[in-house]
């Protein structure tokens, strides 16, 4: 980045590779992608995942895990709704949208 300009972005997305990012989250196998709460923005993803756009055997849907990070950058916690997008954990071949529970955990902070 040129050290002349400011950087005022809220959001940054990462792909790391698991050779290349030395983290615990991506060495142990544990973690796909981890994101930082407010105000940090940041998202990781791990970049030897095969990642698609959809509902694939054996992969992992970008759209729903990239929603479930999305929210926690935006302030959202876990929460045991299975049928919210922030239940901790999520499968393989499997797209899931926002529930109920996340809606509402989304709107409280601003009274809506
Ligand atoms: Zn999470």
């Amino acid at each position: 980045m040129d050290p002349d300009v400011v950087d005022t972005s809220f959001l940054r997305i990462s792909l790391y590779m698991r050779y290349y990012y030395a983290s615990i989250h991506f060495l142990c196998n544990t973690f796909l992608v981890h994101a930082f709460a407010p105000s940090d923005g940041r998202i990781h993803l791990d970049g030897d995942e095969v990642w698609v756009d959809g509902v694939v055997p054996g992969k992992f849907d970008l759209q729903t895990i990239g929603l479930h990070e999305l929210s926690h950058v935006l302030g959202l916690g876990h929460t045991n709704d299975g049928g919210a997008i922030m239940y901790p954990t999520t499968g393989s071949g499997f797209r899931k949208g926002l529930g109920q529970d996340d809606i509402d955990g989304i709107k409280a902070p601003y009274h809506l």
